[in-house]
């Protein structure tokens, strides 16, 4: 991969939690919740719960306003000045939903020096990518478990894309159509990428590795190999091991730089990675409801 990252951008990457190793002990992110509505329907994810790409199973999210959001992000930097950056991740889709982007606004307004990070199903990438740009996202985190549709339509079932409901391998190719249009377009535009791929026993396993290669292709920064949180339609699907995992990830790393203390966070979490702050400190306004 070339290395055309500006120096301010290096900067804002060796303070980034999840994309610099280095920075999950001194630097921490907050994640607002904002974004109830998704457009696709993974076959591991429960809508009680939040966004898989971005949680752990058993916890519902409040969902906040844009404005409900901005005064969390006052709050809690006041008291955390160490966190160096603000990501929308669900508990939906975040480009599903325009409060992400009147959040991104708000923030950007009273924090203008602060990382805006996203992560995102990618159906809407390209749809959507100028009003990332105008919101300033630098680092984009798109979920992506198969460029092949076939191993695709087995993960996916159903997409909803411009009025119109898509099933099977239809879905699956448009998804993936839509997320490749969109990684490029990003990596293009000199956002940082990353992709959450999710380890998917008997289903993906077998195509991780091309799927970094092909990442390698696009310019993407980082690979984050999740497990599976085996619920909903894979309730049955036995998860992979660390040791499967770390397999997958070896052999992945001569492709694309892997990701390997991600601790799948609430789409509310805040603070250092893996020491996350009571969100139960914080007013609770809505519940999340699928
Ligand atoms: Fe669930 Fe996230 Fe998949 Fe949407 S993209 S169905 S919220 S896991
Ligand atoms: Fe970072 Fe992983 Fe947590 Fe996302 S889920 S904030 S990538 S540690």
């Amino acid at each position: 991969m070339k290395d055309c990252m500006s120096d301010d951008m290096k900067r804002k990457i060796s303070e980034h939690p999840c994309y610099s190793p280095e920075a999950q002990h001194k630097f921490g992110r907050l994640h607002l919740a904002v974004a109830p509505s998704c457009n696709i329907q993974c076959n591991y994810c429960d809508r009680k719960f939040d966004c898989v790409n971005e949680s752990r199973p058993g916890v519902t999210s409040e969902v906040l306003s844009p404005q409900e959001a901005l005064e969390r992000t006052t709050r809690i930097l006041e008291q955390n000045p160490y966190i160096s950056v603000i990501g929308i991740a669900g508990p939906g889709d975040p480009l599903d939903n325009d409060e992400t982007f009147e959040t991104f606004r708000l923030i950007r307004e009273k924090f203008p020096e602060i990382t805006l990070c996203i992560s995102t199903n990618g159906l809407l990438l390209p749809d959507r990518f100028d009003e990332l740009l105008e919101s300033n996202v630098e680092t984009l985190t798109v979920t992506m478990n198969a460029f092949d549709p076939e191993i695709q339509k087995e993960i996916i079932s159903m997409v909803y894309y411009g009025g119109k409901k898509y099933e099977g391998r239809e879905a699956a190719e448009l998804l993936i159509q839509k997320q490749l249009e969109g990684i490029e377009k990003a990596v293009e535009a000199g956002m940082t990428v990353k992709i959450n791929t999710v380890l998917i026993p008997g289903i993906n396993d077998k195509h991780i590795v091309d799927l970094a290669k092909k990442m390698n292709e696009l310019g993407v920064y980082i690979m984050n190999v999740m497990p599976l949180i085996n619920q909903a339609a894979f309730a049955d699907i036995v998860p992979p091991t660390d040791q499967e995992r770390k397999v997958i990830q070896d052999a992945c790393a001569p492709y694309v730089k892997q990701m390997r203390h991600c601790r799948q966070c609430r789409s509310d979490a805040y603070g250092l990675i893996g020491k996350d702050l009571s969100v139960e400190k914080q007013p609770r306004k809505k519940e999340f409801k699928p």
